[in-house]
């Protein structure tokens, strides 16, 4: 299916790692334009080299979602190299503080949900004008399972994710009339770097091999994923691009599970 998003410009966060820089690629195989960012200036420069087959419709600049200079720093470099944006996808995060309740201080949950939630707002602030300018647009949160599922040794992640559900349907809202659609992608225990130091935690404390770990905790934590296995990034990326498209034209509000069955709920 062409998604018919040839030229579109686009600005992926969280993009040199995992389920972002499977969007960012998806996208560029779409002809997508794509603004790649993340925190750390290296691993984002290594992430654009490995996409360099994409020519001068990669770009990279790096910005700590936290911090709002540094956010306004990433507009203008944005605004100078494209110009308005048309699509945005959130992906930058952080597993952040664990435990329960009373085993999390106040920094903890200030830090997971600044980066969670309150980055996405940051770079949606920045960026809307742009994307209002163009008439078109499309903005994807990756939000999770746990946004609707709360497990209660990751209250603050799961806080910071039910919150990106609510910010997006209340966006939508607001700008579809204007061509402005969003949504969002709640995936499950995809393999990336996040899961990987889940996994090393796990394997640690129970002693036990890295495969073994996800193996018991496929059985013990996540019952409904019937299929056994962590998703790949790219089966969480299809479906983002395809959220990002001319295809997905009547789609709007919606919050799409990648999630292998995870919610136990219909
Ligand atoms: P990942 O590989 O760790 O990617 C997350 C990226 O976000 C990393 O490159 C990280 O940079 C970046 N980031 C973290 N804090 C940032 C900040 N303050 N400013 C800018 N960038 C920052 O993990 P992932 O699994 O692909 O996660 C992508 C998104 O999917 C996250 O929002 C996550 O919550 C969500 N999600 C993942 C899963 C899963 O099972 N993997 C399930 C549900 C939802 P550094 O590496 O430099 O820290």
């Amino acid at each position: 299916m062409d998604l018919n998003i040839r030229n579109r410009k686009a600005l992926v966060t969280g993009a040199d790692s995992g389920i972002g820089f499977a969007t960012a690629r998806a996208l560029l195989a779409e002809g997508a334009e794509v603004v790649l960012t993340d925190k750390d200036p290296d691993t984002l420069r290594d992430a654009a080299d490995r996409l360099s087959e994409h020519g001068d419709r990669v770009h990279g600049f790096d910005a700590d979602v936290t911090d709002a200079e540094a956010v306004d720093r990433l507009r203008r470099s944005v605004e100078d190299a494209v110009g308005d944006l048309d699509i945005l996808v959130h992906s930058a995060g952080i597993h952040g503080a664990g435990g329960l309740f009373h085993e999390i201080n106040q920094e903890g949950w200030d830090h997971t949900i600044d980066v969670n939630l309150m980055g996405p707002v940051r770079i949606t602030r920045a960026f809307l004008p742009g994307l209002r300018r163009g008439g078109w647009g499309r903005i994807v949160f990756i939000a999770s399972e746990d946004a609707v599922q709360p497990y209660d040794d990751e209250l603050p992640y799961c806080a910071a994710k039910a919150g990106l559900l609510s910010l997006a349907k209340g966006l939508s809202r607001t700008y579809a009339s204007e061509g402005l659609l969003v949504n969002t992608v709640s995936p499950a225990f995809i393999a990336t770097p996040m899961t990987d130091e889940m996994m090393t935690e796990r394997s640690e404390s129970l002693g036990v091999s890295f495969d073994e770990a996800i193996r018991s905790f496929l059985a013990d934590q996540r019952p409904f994923m019937e299929l056994g296995r962590r998703g790949r990034p790219e089966e969480v990326a299809q479906v983002v691009a395809f959220l990002c498209s001319d295809a997905a034209s009547f789609v709007n509000g919606s919050n799409y599970r990648v999630d292998a069955g995870s919610i136990a709920t219909i």
